[in-house]
């Protein structure tokens, strides 16, 4: 392959200066993901399809363990069952794609392609639940939905039809509501920390940014390298409106009828673009050995007088690996140099190279190579499988403490509307800042800069950190999080 060929393989924009464009050259040249003929629709090829079902496994088991069923609702929800809850209708309505026409024949009532799916889960809800014993009644769906977002559209980030799971739950008081508000959005934490390699922040939007219709919407915030903030997942206590909407009653031990309190939490395939965007570099995709396809890749080094033995020797390393459960690949295709090869393995972001030649075979060893920063080390062939275990975790606390460092250096103080555009306008990053909680002191913010408030801390009792509101001087009721976001 000529230097010319080669070098479109590899990523050709910097990360640090090219930001936008490098993270797509990535999403594409790792065999991720392909932009669709239809703007802001991806399609997403067999690679980022696995890392997908590796977090949607770690999900899905812990959803399961803590009491979760799941289930399956149409794609299409009537337009009528929309109308219920005005909240949503008026918060979707800008973003909701319709049906109008079923083959020739206009329908006689539109529907709406799922922008979420409350309105069609809380009528069955309703349907299923009697008596107190039903509750709390726990479901969750896998499925897509489509917002035809006005904003710019960003594989995996934010894209018109997005994967994800979402969580509808009912229960018999608010007590019980918010634990299970709680209970998600610690999973979601737990998912981005141990699982994604990323430490995010955790708290609540501000009341004219919550999900529509309700009563407290939680969120997990990670920042990115580029300073801005994504929202990574969120986990919405919905009080009573959706369950007054739809008659989401039940029968207490008096039979009394009640009310119930209802709960939403939904996690999409942006935690797939806030992974690839923490960890990835100039050479390509960086996976956690957590999530990756293939954890370890075996690259054999030989000459034709010591092929055999080489490949020989590489061969069993696998056996041993693959035995202990590790996803390892033996890579010894034979019309390709190692050069080639460890390119082309670092830019799939495989966390771990072992490089094997006549040295490694003579000696009983093996050359193991981290990903993240290229830290080599010659180990014993005995008890490999250890070893390997030990790099992959610290490869993951590499890759962790990276994204913590670049969280804790990122989190600054304001006290005026100036201090506040210049050290976004400057770092990026999250300012903290005193807030009288009315909107309009978000606005100038939003308009000089577009950052804006992502989150307020969870504890709606914590005092915040100055007594004033850094944009209008007024008394401050708690203390935002101003960033730029994705
Ligand atoms: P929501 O139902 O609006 O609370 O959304 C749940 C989660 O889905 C959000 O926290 C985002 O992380 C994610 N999400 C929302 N819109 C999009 C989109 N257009 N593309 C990808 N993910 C999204």
């Amino acid at each position: 392959m000529s230097e010319e060929s080669h070098q479109e393989l590899g990523i050709t924009e910097s990360k640090e200066h090219s930001t936008g464009d490098w993270y797509a050259e990535v999403v594409q040249k790792a065999g991720l993901a392909d932009y669709a003929p239809m703007g802001g629709f991806i399609v997403t090829k067999p690679r980022g399809y696995a890392v997908w079902e590796r977090m949607q496994d770690y999900l899905d088991g812990w959803f399961k363990e803590t009491g979760v069923q799941n289930a399956y609702f149409p794609l299409f929800i009537p337009e009528s069952y929309l109308e219920r809850e005005k909240d949503i209708v008026e918060g979707f309505d800008p973003e909701v794609a319709w049906v109008t026409h079923g083959g020739y024949d206009e329908l006689e009532e539109r529907l709406a392609v799922r922008p979420t799916s409350e309105s069609i889960i809380a009528p069955f809800m309703s349907q299923w639940i009697r008596s107190h014993r039903d509750l709390p009644m726990r479901l969750n769906q896998w499925c897509s939905v489509v917002r035809w977002e006005a904003t710019e559209t960003k594989p995996f980030f934010r894209t018109k039809e997005f994967l994800w799971q979402e969580g509808h739950t009912a229960h018999r008081d608010m007590e019980d509501a918010w634990d299970e508000t709680m209970t998600r959005l610690e999973q979601y934490q737990r998912l981005y920390e141990d699982v994604l390699a990323i430490p995010p922040l955790v708290g609540r939007k501000p009341e004219h940014d919550k999900f529509p219709g309700a009563h407290t919407t939680t969120t997990i915030e990670a920042l990115m390298p580029d300073g801005k903030s994504v929202q990574g997942a969120t986990s919405h206590y919905l009080g009573t409106s959706f369950a007054e909407a739809f008659d989401i009653t039940y029968a207490d031990e008096d039979q009394n009828d009640q009310t119930a309190h209802t709960t939403s939490w939904g996690l999409s395939w942006r935690a797939m673009g806030a992974l690839i965007m923490t960890h990835s570099d100039d050479q390509g995709l960086v996976l956690p050995p957590t999530l990756a396809p293939e954890q370890v890749v075996i690259v054999p080094i030989w000459q034709e007088d010591n092929k055999e033995a080489v490949i020989d020797y590489a061969a069993e390393i696998e056996e041993t690996l693959a035995e202990a459960g590790v996803r390892v690949h033996l890579d010894d295709r034979e019309n390709r140099n190692p050069g080639f090869k460890y390119n082309e393995w670092e830019l799939q972001g495989v966390p771990l190279r072992i490089e094997v030649g006549p040295n490694e075979v003579d000696e009983g060893t093996a050359t193991l190579v981290h990903r993240p920063d290229g830290e080599s080390e010659s180990v014993d062939r005995e008890g490999l499988d250890e070893t390997v275990d030990e790099h992959l975790e610290t490869i993951f606390a590499k890759l962790y403490a990276s994204a913590e460092e670049t969280l804790e250096g990122a989190t600054r103080e304001a006290e005026s509307r100036e201090e506040i555009l210049g050290t976004i306008g400057q770092h990026g990053g999250y300012v903290k800042c005193g807030w009288c909680g009315d909107e309009d002191c978000e606005e100038p913010i939003k308009e000089a800069i577009a950052a804006e408030i992502v989150m307020v801390p969870l504890d709606r009792d914590e005092e915040p950190i100055h007594d004033e509101c850094a944009i209008c001087g007024e008394e401050a009721e708690e203390t935002a999080y101003f960033a730029r976001t994705y």
